[in-house]
């Protein structure tokens, strides 16, 4: 070769880009003392997973016991008792969980509430963020865009995640919140699916809830069935935090998978996709358990999509999420989603920046196949839908203020996102501390905006 030539030869990568493969191994459960004699097999077993979780503070100390301080249960007890949501944590969680630092941990973060770290509230906060009571015509179903609809079946989860935007209605009461009423049995689903199917416009349903790993194999083949007997019926998804938080079931309840497998099949036969969209948040929540229960959904032609939450202190750096994302397309699984945290009560400290979203999103935008890479997006409070987060009309960073507009939802209508204040700068926090300067601040972002020459409605 003669000297001038030039060859583009990429430098070599670091070897901790390889991270998003090193996935955790081993019985890793054993460190936690409830669960030091527990074999694989027990471990894998869904049932024992179910019966284990941690509902209470009482539990939580009796499955960790003196692995942390006196101090630590005091503040969890009193976590347990202010959170609006009720608490659910599967083992396969506990044990992933660094009992060590278990105030900074990611997946202690997403489901045991601890009462030192909450924030007050954003003034402008309410309980079902998203109006999703005002868009459901009959109860257990959300008809907010034209050509799809949400699916309520059922409000039990296998954990309950801190931050659930369904708040309102998910889980049992809790000493603060009377959750709303669900439709939860198939006699009270026969009027979601007549609505279903008296509005051909309605090509696509999600089955969420409460989380389709609740669901006895028999309920998911009636709905299922009951969906893809409705002839405009195209795209269904069953979505569930399960693989996230108990990837065992996969690999162990076979009949729930066979129920599963039926529906996609015969879906598919009739020219149908039915597909399953799972909520990983934490690249840790992703271990060699994981990969096995994803293999096997693989095998199946299981197509299986992911919606995150972009959350303080779990995924919330360029780096955090980068691995997250090419974890998860590593194990087949599309990133499909990274949503903006709703506004959901007590749990702000949890939430993030809009800037925040835009700059991760720009980072991870060309770390690996676009198909891979998620699509960052705010469910607008008050009901304007999903919009790209980087799409709004007028963002306000330094009082933490963005609006967006939804023309093919609610036209002529300014939505608006509020950042966290305690991100905010100790002026911009002065001024969220005086309603009338708040009232002033928002008039000002929404003129700003110019949608529909001041005439706007406010959410
Ligand atoms: C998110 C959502 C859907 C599905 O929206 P996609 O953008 O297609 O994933 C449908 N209905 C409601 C009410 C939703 O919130
Ligand atoms: S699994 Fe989904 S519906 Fe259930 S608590 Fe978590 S976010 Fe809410």
């Amino acid at each position: 070769m003669n000297d001038t030539a030039i060859r583009h030869v990429k430098p070599p990568v670091a070897p901790d880009q390889f991270e998003y493969k090193n996935l955790k191994q081993g019985e890793f459960w054993r460190h936690i003392p409830a669960y030091k004699d527990v074999d694989e097999a027990t471990f894998l077993d869904h049932l024992w997973q179910q019966k284990h979780a941690v509902k209470t503070s009482e539990e939580l100390l009796s499955t960790i016991k003196d692995v942390c301080s006196p101090q630590f249960f005091a503040d969890a007890a009193e976590g347990f008792s202010r959170a609006p949501m009720a608490v659910r944590v599967s083992p396969y969680a506990i044990s992933l969980i660094d009992w060590n630092d278990p105030i900074a941990d990611p997946i202690r973060r997403q489901f045991v509430p601890l009462a030192s770290g909450l924030l007050p509230d954003h003034p402008r906060l309410t309980l079902d963020s998203l109006h999703e009571q005002d868009d459901s015509p009959v109860p257990g179903l959300v008809h907010r865009y034209v050509d799809k609809a949400l699916f309520l079946p059922l409000n039990t989860c296998p954990v309950y995640c801190r931050f659930c935007t369904r708040s309102y209605a998910i889980g049992p009461d809790t000493e603060n919140v009377d959750k709303v009423a669900l439709a939860k049995t198939p006699k009270q689903w026969e009027d979601a699916f007549r609505y279903i199917a008296e509005r051909p416009e309605l090509e696509d349903i999600v089955i969420s809830g409460g989380d389709t790993y609740q669901l006895p194999p028999k309920n998911i083949e009636l709905i299922g069935n009951a969906l893809l007997d409705i002839p405009h019926v195209r795209r269904m998804r069953f979505a569930t935090k399960g693989p996230a938080i108990m990837p065992m079931k996969i690999i162990t309840h076979t009949e729930w998978l066979d129920a599963i497998t039926a529906i996609v099949d015969r879906g598919r036969k009739m020219g149908k996709e039915v597909v399953l969209h799972t909520h990983f948040n934490a690249p840790e929540e992703i271990t060699w358990i994981t990969e096995k229960a994803m293999r096997i959904l693989f095998e199946r032609g299981i197509f299986t999509r992911n919606q995150s939450v972009l959350i303080r202190g779990v995924n919330d750096t360029r780096e955090r999420m980068q691995l997250l994302v090419k974890r998860l397309g590593h194990l087949n699984v599309h990133a499909y989603y990274v949503y903006m945290h709703d506004m959901v009560k007590g749990v702000e400290e949890l939430r993030t920046t809009i800037h925040t979203a835009t700059d991760t999103e720009k980072f991870v935008r060309g770390s690996t196949a676009g198909f891979n890479t998620p699509t960052f997006v705010c469910d607008a409070p008050g009901g304007g839908g999903k919009r790209d987060v980087h799409s709004y009309e007028y963002y306000d960073r330094v009082n933490g203020i963005a609006v967006y507009a939804a023309p093919s939802v609610k036209p002529g209508k300014a939505f608006l996102y509020f950042d966290p204040i305690d991100k905010l700068s100790v002026d911009a926090q002065a001024r969220w501390a005086v309603r009338e300067i708040q009232d002033q601040m928002i008039h000002e972002a929404v003129r700003k905006a110019g949608i529909g020459d001041e005439q706007l409605v406010l959410a």
